[in-house]
């Protein structure tokens, strides 16, 4: 079949909301040819993104029955695709890359697929995050920063969102993105454990040896380890969540790539926006040392005042609300935005609005052409 079939997975990949495109290196193809055999590029090309059984899916390949629904568990189990039990059975569907299969691989990392990655994930921002109305993750503040508001979203309270009936099973896994760095031979200082899957996504996560299981209670306590870590919350981009990143300028791809952007803000969904008191505000510089995309920057001495302080980029913060408690003159607070952003209601809205999207503008590149 050689790499034909790997071009014909890249391209049926692309194909689910979150898209895969194609990179100047081929990047993404050799990685394809790390995760699937030959047979099973050829089998995942039979499978979109409704769940199915896998007798269902067998039926539609040319090969015997027995032998495709043991390579249908067995990529189920590898993190090529995704498996829902249920009462009646398993359920098999195709997921997207990243915010799937991707992450699914984190115990399959190696140096070259941690290479690898650094292109992959800057075509999908090019070409799927960049200017996206509807993206895959949205910024939930700190637990700290925002506690007491009382115009805060049920969302946007970072515990609130994860906890409460129905919202467990609850799984942490290695974050890929400090996988990657140590693969590589880099320096980790932040916590490993720190990726967060809910629901489905946890029972997946579960039953494969991805993640560990994590009780209500673990999973507070992880929240609070990762806000002390100074890891920035990204959610599924929706009201009820299957997972949850926590990340960090020193390791992550989401914050490599948001960084190169002049106007960071506008490139990710947030409620909120931090502003520093100019009056009560010494110049310590704490808050900047714990600001993960530089957005808070020394400004002009105001008349009244013999130093310098500290005032915050607007088109630089991203909302995380990081900054807020570590300020000892309780300077800084977080700010609705003018435009508070059209969370979807669920993983499923949020993927058919991605997919309408992308639709969308293929259609209008179609006109132009
Ligand atoms: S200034 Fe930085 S740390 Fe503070 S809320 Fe904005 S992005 Fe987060
Ligand atoms: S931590 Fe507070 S006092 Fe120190 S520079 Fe930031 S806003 Fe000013």
């Amino acid at each position: 079949m050689g790499d034909e079939i790997y071009t014909r997975l890249r391209e049926h990949i692309d194909s689910m909301p979150a898209g895969y495109p194609a990179t100047d290196s081929g990047a993404e193809i050799k990685m394809l040819k790390k995760f699937y055999t030959p047979l099973q590029a050829q089998i995942a090309l039979s499978i979109g993104p409704m769940p199915e059984t896998a007798q269902a899916i067998a039926a539609r390949l040319d090969m015997d029955e027995k032998e495709a629904v043991t390579q249908i568990q067995t990529m189920a189990s590898q993190g090529s695709l995704f498996r829902i039990t249920t009462p009646d059975g398993a359920l098999f569907r195709h997921p997207n890359f990243i915010m799937g299969l991707y992450e699914w691989h984190v115990h399959a990392v190696d140096k070259e697929v941690a290479e690898l990655a650094d292109d992959i994930y800057e075509g999908l921002f090019e070409h799927h995050w960049k200017n996206r109305k509807t993206k895959q993750l949205r910024v939930v503040p700190v637990g700290t920063s925002v506690s007491g508001k009382d115009t805060v979203k049920s969302y946007d309270m970072i515990r609130d969102l994860v906890k409460g009936p129905g919202k467990g099973p609850y799984a942490v896994a290695p974050c890929i993105c400090r996988v990657e760095q140590i693969k590589k031979g880099n320096e980790v200082t932040r916590p490993l454990e720190t990726c967060l899957t809910f629901g489905l996504v946890a029972q997946y996560y579960i039953e494969n040896g991805i993640g560990k299981p994590l009780t209500q209670d673990q999973l507070m306590e992880k929240i609070d380890e990762c806000e002390a870590a100074n890891l920035v919350p990204f959610s599924t981009n929706s009201k009820e969540i299957v997972n949850m990143c926590m990340c960090d300028k020193d390791s992550c791809q989401l914050f490599r790539n948001l960084g190169k952007f002049p106007k960071p803000a506008q490139e990710v969904h947030a409620a909120f926006h931090a502003a520093i008191d100019a009056d009560a505000c010494i110049g310590c510089k704490k808050c900047s040392k714990k600001c993960q995309i530089d957005a808070i920057v020394q400004t002009d001495i105001p008349a009244a005042k013999k130093r310098f302080v500290q005032r915050v980029d607007t088109d630089r913060c991203i909302g995380c609300g990081l900054c807020v408690g570590t300020c000892p003159q309780n300077a800084i607070t977080m700010v609705e935005n003018a435009v508070f952003p059209d969370v979807p209601d669920n993983a499923i809205e949020m993927s058919v609005r991605m997919a309408k999207e992308r639709m969308a503008i293929a259609a209008a590149s179609k006109e132009m052409a």
